[in-house]
C-alpha cells in the first residue's frame, strides 16, 4: 500500500512519520519511510538545487518540472520496488505538493501541475493521502522554535503564501474525498498520532 503525507509547514510531518513507522515495524510489517523531493541520491541532488537559498532566480515552472523530475526518479528507484516487494510504503508529500505549491499557491494552474505530474508518475497514484491540516501561522511558529530545522527558501515565502498552500489542499480534499483524509494537526503530537493509527488500523485491519 502506498501512503503519502501531506501538508504545510511545521505540520508535524516528519516527526509523525518516524513515529508510524516504528509502530508499524513492532507490529511485524515491512515498511519504508522516505519523504519528497529526496529519497534517494538524484532527487536529494535535485532537492538541493530546488531549496537552495541562493536560488532566487528560480522561475516557477523550472521548479514544478524539478519537482517532477525529481518525484519521477524516486518513484521508479524506490517506490515501486518497495510496492512490487509488498512493503508498506510512507512518503512524506507527493503530488497534491505540487498540486497545492505550484499549481495553486504559486499559481501555475492545477490542471497545468498535474499533467506534467502525470507524466512523471503514470498511473501510480497513492492509495491513501493523510492531510495534516494546521493554521500557517501555528506551523510557522512551530518551525521558528524548532532550532534544529534548517530554514529554506520556501520558508521565507510569506504568510500569504502558506494561506494559499492551505487552500489548495482544501480543495484537494474536496475533489479527491475517497483518497484524502483530514488529520488535525494543530493537537498535540501524541493525539495527531492516535488519529493517524486509528485510520491505518483500519486500513490495514491490524
Ligand atoms: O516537507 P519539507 O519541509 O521537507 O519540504 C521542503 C520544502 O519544500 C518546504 O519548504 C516545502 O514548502 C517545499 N515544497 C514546495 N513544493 C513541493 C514540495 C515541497 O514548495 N511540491
Ligand atoms: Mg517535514
Amino acid at each position: 500500500i502506498f501512503i503519502t503525507v501531506e501538508g504545510g509547514e511545521g505540520a508535524g510531518k516528519t516527526t509523525v512519520l518516524e513515529r508510524i513507522e516504528q509502530d508499524l515495524k513492532n507490529s511485524g510489517y515491512a515498511a519504508v519511510l522516505t519523504r519528497e523531493p529526496g529519497g534517494i541520491e538524484i532527487a536529494e541532488q535535485i532537492r538541493a538545487i530546488i531549496l537552495d537559498k541562493k536560488n532566487t532566480s528560480m522561475d516557477p515552472r523550472t521548479e514544478a518540472l524539478l519537482y517532477a523530475a525529481a518525484r519521477r526518479q524516486h518513484l521508479v528507484e524506490k517506490v515501486l520496488p518497495a510496492l512490487e516487494a509488498g512493503k508498506i510504503v510512507l512518503c512524506d508529500r507527493f503530488i497534491d505538493s505540487s498540486l497545492a505549491y505550484q499549481g495553486f499557491a504559486r499559481e501555475l494552474g492545477v490542471e497545468e501541475v498535474f499533467a506534467i505530474n502525470q507524466f512523471a508518475i503514470e498511473q501510480h497514484m497513492p492509495d491513501l493521502t493523510l492531510y495534516f491540516d494546521i493554521l500557517p501561522e501555528e506551523g510557522l511558529a512551530r518551525i521558528h522554535a524548532n532550532k534544529q530545522r534548517e530554514i529554506n527558501r520556501l520558508d521565507l515565502e510569506g504568510l500569504a503564501f502558506h494561506h494559499r498552500v492551505r487552500e489548495g489542499y482544501l480543495r484537494l480534499v474536496e475533489r479527491f474525498p475517497e483518497r484524502i483524509q483530514v488529520i488535525k494537526a494543530n493537537q498535540p503530537l501524541d493525539d495527531v498520532i492516535a488519529e493517524v493509527r486509528n485510520i491505518l488500523r483500519h486500513r490495514l485491519k491490524m
